[in-house]
């Protein structure tokens, strides 16, 4: 979707709603499985003493897995998006996008912030306690049977006492 800003280009004080879903094509994460919706972004494009600057949310709603136990989970995400548009970029900041003409190409400035904003683990929770290494059993359902890992310092010692 491209979003034409002729109306507040020249106009300090002046803006442009927007409000619209973004196609997943392209969208594509490891630990994503899938989005339950396109995800949307509502805000705004607003000349501030010249300077035009794009503000809203972006909400996607997600269902992930869990780098951790392999499980997976919802996730909602709603990140605020902030984002400065110039006429010229040259040092490739990747904070400033560029104006076409009198318009903005804003699919690709979304589906850009959502990206760089992306998180890099996924968990199904902060405390997830992942797979025993030795038989796989997913430890937030319980113990599995092996035995305890003992304080590295015994691990030592019983290795010591083993030979
Ligand atoms: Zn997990
Ligand atoms: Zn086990």
């Amino acid at each position: 979707m491209r979003l034409n800003l002729s109306a507040i280009i020249e106009i300090p004080g002046g803006s442009v709603p927007f409000d619209c879903e973004l196609e997943t094509d392209g969208l594509d994460f490891p630990s994503v499985r899938a989005y339950r919706a396109k995800p949307h972004a509502a805000g705004r494009v607003f000349n501030e003493d010249g300077i035009l600057h794009l503000e809203g949310t972006l909400t996607a709603d997600m269902i992930c897995v869990c780098d951790r136990c392999g499980e997976e989970f919802d996730s909602v995400k709603e990140m605020p998006l902030d984002a400065t548009i110039v006429e010229e970029n040259p040092e490739d900041d990747p904070n400033l996008f560029v104006l076409e003409g009198n318009e903005i190409d804003l699919s690709e400035i979304l589906a850009t912030c959502f990206i760089l904003d992306m998180e890099t683990k996924f968990l199904c929770r902060e405390d997830c306690r992942g797979l025993c290494p030795k038989c796989g059993k997913n430890l937030n359902l319980g113990p599995c049977g092996c035995r305890k890992s003992l304080d590295p310092r015994f691990a030592v010692l019983e290795q010591l006492l083993d030979k």
